[in-house]
């Protein structure tokens, strides 16, 4: 998949209907947005869009409905925008989402003018990128521009089908940004390259694994999915997390590591506990073992050392999954050190969404990243080396 695709600002939008998939999938609770982040996220698109005089329709699902639900209404997103642009942003109700009196309001539209279609799961279609709708989409449109990166992995109507209908499609600035930079340090990492994976198993980043080995310097295993690994080598785990069922997996891993040069580091101590809770008894253990009835929920001082010089020495880190359970005030530290080792870095530091974006926040080291995804599935998917189809369809510089 290439990652140099048009953006918005390679195309002539004055006078031109512009449709931008926006990612306003926002928690709302008692009819109040919670969390307006993503709204935020979106506004430099949007704005560049309609001052450049495109008549701007923008788009979006929220929640998971599968049809027309008036709770799961963007009507308040409309409000909130209007207000955080400080321009009418006209609201387009409709259950179908694009009907002839949608059709009709966005041919009255001016230049610079904005709106925004209902909830697009509002249409059992979009999920399953079927035509009808994603001809709907695209008869309301010249430009079609996908900026909604969290959902670019799936090909839904309103972020694949659509384009396929229009001539001109491109990313906005929030999916330029991360082909920027979870792209470009796939594609063309400055070196050493570095990736940093945790979180619980094994078996949700096997071909993350597995693709990173052919990419990086260094891959740093910590987290619950590294007792494996370390069980693998024929360590004692007590009764750490381990998928008997990817033991020869890890194995597999260990000499493809070898055979490309890949300096694979694992943990070298734990602070373990004797039941999943942040009250258990806690002990440090000097080495790679842990003693029977006792779980690594960390990553030891010696490991954090070990890694913490391993960043050291890095131009390009990728992060994906979280050192320990650092839901527990206990169990913490190693993830705060490899954030903050990762924080105090010269290198280009990309955190990969989801939890670890979590960690990093909550942590305290968010804004000391060069760049943190937005999207927790799209970006390991990127990692695996696979296509996005959000992405792939968009029209190449
Ligand atoms: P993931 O979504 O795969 O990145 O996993 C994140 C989750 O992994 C977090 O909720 C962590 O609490 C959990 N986790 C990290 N380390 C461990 C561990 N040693 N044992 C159990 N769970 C862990």
């Amino acid at each position: 998949m290439t990652f140099n695709k048009k953006s918005i600002e390679d195309v002539q939008l004055n006078g031109k209907r512009v449709l931008i998939r926006c990612d306003f999938n926002v928690p709302i609770v008692d009819g109040k947005i919670t969390d307006e982040n993503r709204l935020l996220g979106a506004l430099d698109t949007i704005k560049y869009a309609y001052k450049n005089g495109g008549k701007v329709i923008l788009c979006s699902h929220l929640g998971k409905v599968k049809g027309p639900d008036k709770s799961m209404s963007l009507k308040i997103v409309a409000s909130r925008l209007s207000e955080l642009l400080g321009v009418n942003v006209e609201f387009l109700q409709s259950d179908l989402v694009v009907d002839d009196d949608v059709r009709r309001k966005v041919g009255e539209m001016n230049n610079g003018d904005i709106a925004l279609l209902e909830n697009t799961r509002f249409r059992a279609e979009e999920g399953k990128c079927e035509d009808g709708f994603s001809k709907d989409l695209a008869s309301i449109c010249d430009i079609f521009v996908n900026d909604a990166f969290g959902t670019a992995h799936r090909a839904h109507c309103s972020t694949v089908g659509v384009a396929k209908f229009v001539d001109t499609a491109v990313c906005g600035f929030l999916i330029q940004k991360e082909l920027g930079f979870l792209g470009g340090a796939i594609e063309n990492p400055k070196k050493p390259f570095l990736a940093v994976l945790g979180g619980a198993k094994v078996s949700d980043k096997i071909n993350v694994i597995n693709n990173l080995l052919d990419k990086v310097d260094t891959l740093v295993i910590g987290g619950g999915m590294a007792y494996t690994f370390l069980k693998a080598q024929g360590y004692s785990v007590g009764i750490s997390l381990v998928e008997e069922d990817k033991l020869e997996y890890a194995k597999d891993m260990l000499n493809k590591a070898k055979e490309k040069n890949v300096s694979l580091l694992l943990p070298i101590d734990h602070v373990i506990a004797d039941k999943f809770s942040n009250d258990a008894t806690r002990r440090v253990t000097n080495d790679e073992n842990i003693e029977d009835g006792f779980m690594g929920l960390d990553i030891g001082e010696k490991t954090s050392k070990l890694f913490g010089d391993a960043l050291k020495n890095a131009k390009t880190i990728i992060w994906n999954g979280p050192m320990g359970v650092f839901e527990f005030s206990n169990f913490n530290k190693g993830t705060m050190e490899v954030a903050k080792a990762m924080a105090e870095s010269d290198a280009t530091t990309i955190i990969g969404g989801g939890d670890s974006a979590a960690a990093v926040n909550i942590l305290g080291f968010g804004d000391k990243m060069t760049h943190i995804s937005t999207g927790g599935g799209a970006s390991l998917e990127l990692l695996e080396g696979k296509v996005l189809p959000g992405i792939d369809i968009l029209n190449n510089k």
